[in-house]
This record gives C-alpha cells, sequence and structure tokens, in this order.
C-alpha cells in the first residue's frame, strides 16, 4: 500500500472515529434536553390546570369545569383531559382511544410507547386529596425534531468526511512527491553512478533530505572516481609486475635449465669424487633455485585465479609412492624412517591434477623431513566416499620433528611465513609450501590443517575431493604411457642459447635421433624452406626474429605441406595464458622449460603418430619395431622400460615387483650384487613370515607389529612393494589396537607373500644389468 493511501487512509479513520462520537454525544445531549423540557412543561401545566380547575371541582360546577378542560385540550400538544373525583370521571375531553385505556403515570421519555407522556396531579386542599387530574402531552414532535437533527448531523458528518479525504488525498500526494522524487534519484544513482543531483530547494524536512542526499551523490562521484584511477593504477602495477614475473621467469629458467642440463651431462663423465661432490651441489641449488621460482610464479597465478587445474586419470597409488619414493634416500641419509600407508578403500585412479597433488605431498612431506632431526615420518592416505562418484581422500603426515609453537600455527599458512625468521636459521625456504598448499586444497574444495606440539612433532592433514576415474579413463590413462613410436625423425629446433642446444641435443641422442639446430627465428626459417621436418621444437625469445614470428612465416609459406609442419613452443614463459598465446600464433603445443625426457617423448609421440595416409603404414611398422625391447633400451629411459616391462602379458606376476625400486638399488649399489640381496631377503622374508603367522594363530600383537613392521621396510626396499603395503597395514591395524582385523589376514599375507617372493626369484632369473638402469 502507498504511502498517500496509507495517509488517506489513516486521516480517514481518525476523522470517521471522531465524527462518530460527536454525533454520539450530541444526539444525546439534544435527547436529554427536549425530555427534560417537556417533563417540566407537563409537570407545569398540570399543576395550573389543577388550580384553575379546583373550585369548579370543590363546587361540583360542571358546566365551568367542562369548559375549562375543552379549552385545555384544545392546545396544541395536550392529547387528552381528565378530572377524576373517588374515582368517577366528572370531566373529560381529547382522544377518545387514549381516554378510554388504562393510564400509567410516565416519569420519563424512555417509558412513552404510545407517543404520548402521561401526567397525573391531584387537586388538594390542606393535606386532603380532593380529587385527581389526568393530561396527556403528545412527543412526536420532540422524536421528529430528533430524527431531523440526527439526519442533520449525518449529513454534515459524511460531507465532512468526504472533504477531508480529498484534502488528505492532495496533501499525500504533496508530501509523498518529494519521496518519489528521492526514490527515481536513488535508482538512477544505482543504475548510472554516483553524481545525480535532486536540486530540491523547500526550507522544509524534504528539503533537507534532498540536500544530504545531494551531497552525499557528489561524495560519492569523487571517491568513485578516486577509486576508479587508484584501481587503473593498481591494475597498471599489476600487469607490471605480471611482465616482470614472465621476464624473470625467462631469464632464470632459461640459464637455468642450460646449467643444469650442463651439470647433467658433466654428472655423466669421468669426474673424482671431489668433483662428483661439487656437481651435485651445484645441481642441489639450481634446482632449489628453480623450486623458488616456480613457487613464486605458482602462488601468483593463485593470486590472480589464474591457475587451472587438470583434469585427467591418475594412479592415485602410484602419484603418492613416486612422492614418497623421492623422499625414501633422504630420509635414510638423515637416518630418518619414511613409512606409507595407503588405506585399501583408496580408488586406484582418480580424476584430478596429478602433478598439483604431488606438489602438496612433496611440500608436506619435505617440510617433515627438513624439520624432523630423529624419529620417523609416518604418512597415512585414506579415502572416504562422499558422493556417489566422488571421495575425499584423506592424508595425513605426521613427524617426530622439532614442531611448532602455538602462535606460529595461527599463521603458518600465511604467504612467505617461516617460524624461525632470524638470519641465522638453519633450514633454506621461501615460506610459500604452506601457503601454495592451502590454496591447492581449497582450488580442490577441501582444506590442510596442522596440529603440533614443541619439541615433539607436527602433523599436517589435507583432503581433497576428486572423482573416481571411469573404466574408459584408466585404460585410456595406461594407454598414454610416452614410449617413443619412430626415431628415424627428422627434427628442427630453434634454440638460440648454447647451453640449452647442447642439453637438448643430448636428449634427442639417448632417443636415437639427430637433430637439426637453428640458432633463431630466421635461420629455422630458411632451413624449413629448405628441407622438410617432420616436427619442430621452437624457442620463443630469440635474437633476429623470435618463436611467434618465425611460426607465423612458417605458416605463410606457399607449400601447404611444409606450411602446415607441427610446432611444439619450447620455453620458459610459463604464466596463465602464455599456452593460449602460442596457440593463437599457429604453434600446435607447448613445453616448459625445463624439458623432462618423458615430456619430449610424449610430444613426439603427439605429431608423429598422426602420419600422413602413405606414410601411415611405414610409421605402424617402425612402431612395430619399436615396441622391441632392444630397440626400447634404446631410449635409456626408465620410466619408458618399467611401463613396458608392465605391460607384457607373460611377466604379469612381475607387478608383484616395482622394477623401478630395483633399478634404483642397482644405481645405488651394483647389478652383481641384487641376485645375492634377493636370496638373502627371500630367505630372511620366509623365516620372518612364520613368525608372523605363529604370532597371528598365537594372538601376540606385540611380535606380529614388530615383524610386519620390519617385513614392510624390507620388502619395500626389493620392490615387493604390494606385499610391504600389506605388511604396513597388519602393522598400522597393530599400533591402532585393531589386532582382531590384522590377525584374519593370515590367508591374504600368505598367499600375497608367496607370489611375491616368487616373482622376484623369477624376476632374479631374467638377470640384472647397469645399463638397464
Ligand atoms: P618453507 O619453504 O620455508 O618450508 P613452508 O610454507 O613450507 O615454507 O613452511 C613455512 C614454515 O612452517 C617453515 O619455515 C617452518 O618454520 C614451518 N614448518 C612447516 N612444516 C613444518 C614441520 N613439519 N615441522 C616444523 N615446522 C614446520
Amino acid at each position: 500500500m502507498s504511502l498517500r493511501t496509507k495517509t488517506v487512509l489513516g486521516i480517514a479513520l481518525i476523522e470517521i472515529t471522531i465524527l462518530m462520537i460527536l454525533t454520539f454525544s450530541a444526539m444525546s445531549f439534544l435527547s436529554d434536553s427536549n425530555e427534560q423540557q417537556l417533563i417540566k412543561r407537563a409537570n407545569a401545566a398540570a399543576t395550573l390546570f389543577s388550580h384553575a380547575a379546583k373550585d369548579s371541582v370543590l363546587s361540583t360546577d360542571l358546566a365551568t369545569l367542562n369548559d375549562l378542560v375543552d379549552e385545555f385540550a384544545g392546545l396544541d400538544d395536550v392529547a387528552y383531559v381528565r378530572v377524576l373525583r373517588d374515582g368517577k370521571e366528572m370531566a373529560c375531553a381529547g382522544d377518545k382511544d387514549l381516554l378510554d385505556r388504562q393510564m400509567h403515570e410516565d416519569k420519563t421519555l424512555d417509558g412513552v410507547s404510545d407517543g404520548v407522556f402521561d401526567v397525573r396531579v391531584p387537586i388538594t386542599v390542606g393535606t386532603t386529596n380532593f380529587a385527581i387530574v389526568d393530561i396527556g402531552f403528545e412527543t412526536t414532535m420532540i422524536s421528529s425534531m430528533l430524527a431531523n437533527a440526527q439526519k442533520a448531523i449525518i449529513a454534515i458528518a459524511s460531507i465532512e468526511v468526504v472533504l477531508v479525504a480529498i484534502f488528505s488525498f492532495i496533501l499525500g500526494t504533496y508530501l509523498t512527491r518529494g519521496l518519489t522524487r528521492l526514490t527515481t534519484a536513488a535508482n538512477k544513482l544505482g543504475q548510472s553512478g554516483p553524481g545525480y543531483q535532486l536540486n530540491h530547494n523547500s526550507s522544509d524536512e524534504l528539503g533537507d533530505v534532498a540536500r544530504a542526499f545531494d551531497s552525499m551523490s557528489a561524495k560519492l562521484e569523487k571517491d568513485y572516481s578516486d577509486l576508479s584511477s587508484a584501481r587503473a593504477d593498481a591494475e597498471l602495477a599489476c600487469d607490471s609486475k605480471s611482465r616482470f614475473l614472465a621476464s624473470m621467469s625467462h631469464e632464470i629458467r632459461t640459464p637455468m635449465n642450460g646449467v643444469l642440463g650442463i651439470l647433467n651431462i658433466l654428472e655423466e663423465t669421468n669426474l673424482n669424487k671431489e668433483q662428483k661432490k661439487l656437481v651435485s651441489t651445484a645441481t642441489e641449488s639450481g634446482h632449489f633455485l628453480l623450486s623458488v621460482i616456480n613457487d613464486i610464479l605458482d602462488f601468483t597465478r593463485m593470486e590472480s585465479n589464474t591457475l587451472i587445474l587438470e583434469n585427467k586419470a591418475f594412479n592415485v597409488h602410484r602419484c603418492i609412492e613416486s612422492v614418497v619414493d623421492t623422499f625414501q634416500p633422504s630420509a635414510n641419509a638423515q637416518g630418518l624412517v619414511l613409512h606409507c600407508y595407503i588405506e585399501q578403500d583408496v580408488p586406484k585412479y582418480l580424476v584430478g591434477d596429478e602433478n598439483r597433488v604431488k606438489q602438496i605431498l612433496l611440500n608436506l612431506i619435505g617440510n617433515a623431513i627438513k624439520f624432523t632431526q630423529e624419529g620417523s615420518i609416518q604418512i597415512k592416505v585414506a579415502g572416504q566416499t562422499i558422493e556417489q562418484n566422488r571421495v575425499s581422500l584423506n592424508c595425513i603426515v605426521t613427524d617426530t620433528g622439532i614442531g611448532i609453537s602455538k602462535n606460529a600455527l595461527d599463521y603458518l599458512f600465511d604467504e612467505f611465513t617461516m617460524v624461525d625468521q632470524t638470519y641465522s636459521r638453519s633450514k633454506e625456504g621461501s615460506g610459500l609450501g604452506l601457503a601454495i598448499c592451502k590454496r591447492l586444497c581449497t582450488l580442490m574444495d577441501g582444506d590442510v590443517t596442522v596440529q603440533s606440539q614443541p619439541q615433539l612433532g607436527s602433523t599436517f592433514s589435507f583432503n581433497i575431493k576428486l572423482e573416481v576415474a571411469s573404466q574408459e579413463s584408466e585404460t585410456e590413462e595406461t594407454s598414454t604411457t610416452p614410449d617413443l613410436v619412430r626415431n628415424d625423425l627428422s627434427i628442427l629446433v630453434a634454440e638460440d642459447n648454447r647451453a640449452n642446444q647442447l642439453v637438448i641435443k643430448e636428449m634427442f641422442k639417448r632417443l636415437g635421433i639427430d637433430i637439426d639446430i637453428a640458432e633463431n627465428g630466421l635461420e629455422a626459417l630458411k632451413r624449413v624452406e629448405e628441407y622438410r621436418y617432420d616436427l619442430i621444437f621452437m624457442d620463443i625469445s630469440m635474437p633476429q626474429m623470435d618463436g611467434m614470428q618465425a611460426c607465423h612465416a612458417i605458416r605463410a609459406l606457399e607449400d601447404s605441406n611444409t606450411a602446415s609442419t607441427p610446432i611444439v613452443a619450447l620455453t620458459a614463459h610459463s604464466l596463465a595464458g602464455d599456452k593460449e598465446k602460442f596457440l593463437a600464433a599457429g604453434m600446435n603445443d607447448y613445453l616448459s622449460k625445463p624439458l623432462r625426457l618423458s615430456q619430449l617423448i610424449e610430444k613426439i609421440n603427439l605429431f608423429v603418430s598422426k602420419p600422413s595416409p602413405e606414410a601411415m603404414q611405414t610409421s605402424l611398422d617402425e612402431s612395430i619395431v619399436d615396441m622391441q625391447p632392444e630397440e626400447t633400451k634404446l631410449t635409456q629411459n626408465i620410466e619408458v622400460e618399467t611401463k613396458l616391462w608392465g605391460r607384457r602379458k607373460e611377466d604379469k606376476d612381475l607387478e608383484l615387483v616395482d622394477e623401478k625400486i630395483l633399478q634404483q638399488m642397482i644405481e645405488d649399489t651394483s647389478a652383481e650384487v641384487i641376485p645375492l640381496l634377493i636370496d638373502h631377503y627371500v630367505e630372511e622374508s620366509n623365516q620372518r613370515l612364520d613368525k608372523i603367522y605363529i604370532a597371528m594363530d598365537a594372538s601376540d600383537k606385540e611380535t606380529l607389529e614388530f615383524e610386519a613392521h620390519t617385513l614392510g621396510s624390507s620388502s619395500l626396499a626389493l620392490g615387493n612393494r604390494t606385499l610391504s603395503n600389506l605388511a604396513r597395514k597388519i602393522e598400522h591395524l597393530c599400533i591402532e589396537g585393531q589386532q582382531e582385523s590384522a590377525f584374519k589376514l593370515k590367508e591374504e599375507l600368505q598367499i600375497l607373500a608367496d607370489n611375491s617372493l616368487n616373482a622376484l626369484e623369477q624376476r632374479k632369473l631374467k638377470g640384472f644389468t647397469e645399463s638397464a638402469g
């Protein structure tokens, strides 16, 4: 209901109420005063008549009495007159009907029902009553007068109500007009921004409100323009920050890539012990520098919400184990026990960004190792179904390290936070790791929390929500293993940096591929015009002609076959949106530096596995040839080798043996010693398993926990990873007081242990060579 309607109704209501009270009180006043007048007049007239008739009554002069009665009855409002003596009528005049009825004396007008007010007065001499006089006075005049008065009052009141309604409508309209203008102004302000002025100059309260509105709007306009220019400045600064980061990433990552590549090559030459140590320290520092740069870049991307997570099926168990494996040597070197247990309810394949999941784990486990001097680091991973197709992956990393003070816990996940802020602090770091973890977990609908006690250790727990991979994506994931399909390829690499050229050449040498190198975009264009390449890897920043320009020029060549040669950008640029820029420039794909051999193979396969129809047959034949073990060894790539190994059907049992761990063992020791180690391990494990079975039968929790722990570690060291997982599960059940469930796993353990040890024996028969690693 509008304010105007409310005003009209309100005023009308008040008016009607007051008028009703007024009408009612006027009517009752009028009626009361007329009644009293009538009574007074009737009594006075009756008394006057009784005095006049007294002599005639006493002398029984009926003729005079009759004259008197007739005369009196002839008066306007007298209905009848009667004189009675000793109950007998002496004289009467007036309305016959009224004279015939039984007379009841009236005291008030309320009792009058027949329209006549009856009065009785005595004719007295001294104290003796000689006769009585009855007189009836008509009341109809008063009644009609009262009815007329009521009508007039109601008519006047109605006219007043209508007039008041009209006036209040006009008043309401006048008052609300100001408010309507204010509303329109506020709406305009909302639609087209501050600045709108009402310019309402009245001196009343509405004028005050309008002036307040105008000054608020003017102030808002000023603030708005200040804010807009501040925002433009901030955006400009942010843009420069991004540009600075882009160039910094390029300027540092490109030479660093070269340095690391050269160190890598240097490591494989004949070096004495001292030189090896120096090279490894330099490599370590280089990797640390790269990781800090990557952290800063990651964080900047998260800040600007430009970090996009991948959504690909990946093997969760392998993902977690590979991170744990990475840390195993450093944990061993520090004398720490690094222990990982993945619950069976963790699905094998999930859909998400494997590298980012790894990043969280790398940060947390890395910190745990960094801040623990002695004791152990435990990683426990569990899965919890939250919806039909989604699980929450819950991971707990517990260490027995230096712990974190209570007040530091509050800001631990803030960026650039290091608990030990002193210049003398012993551990290096950027203070960004946990902030990145927190943001990554949030991006994956989860969270990360910490509990810690100084000197006792810390527990970092994180959960992320991921979709369970469908059957098809599992097959897809396993089929994208990067094994090189052909190596008789003609490849051009455009790269100006000498060190990088060396690294890339070395990588391709390992793949058995000779490449052509162009020093810059111009040279690359010349070479492409002269020779038909299968694939071009193109650096972006180069002198004379950069990668983007070269790509444009190649795409513009007349020969359509040459113009459509696949081009993969090779760059240290890795800011958000870069990939899109390269693709828009005509590049087919993008590889970020520092390069990894497996990524290089992946890209080569991506583009050379789609040959022209005539080349199809040759390519297929070559692929089959390439699948032979001897040929694949050419790649000398552990990952490729391991995956091929796992795929061979006749060696299905060997899945119980993790080839990667064995290769690592060969690298750490020597190929000759492995069979001896296996013999020793099998013999020892059999003895240990006997003890475990006895402990299970005898419900001996302590022995079971101890032996399962030892079996878990030794079986992992020699690649019996599945057996190690089951042993760790048994150990955990004992630690958590659920030994009854552990005892029930005896049969499962017997079967798995037999198969795992057999598989290892079979693998031993195939022999080990240094070169295989
Ligand atoms: P940094 O690169 O310095 O490790 P992080 O963000 O990963 O950055 O960690 C921030 C700080 O939190 C560390 O410098 C350290 O003081 C503290 N911290 C992290 N993890 C642990 C842990 N497991 N034990 C003790 N302190 C830790």
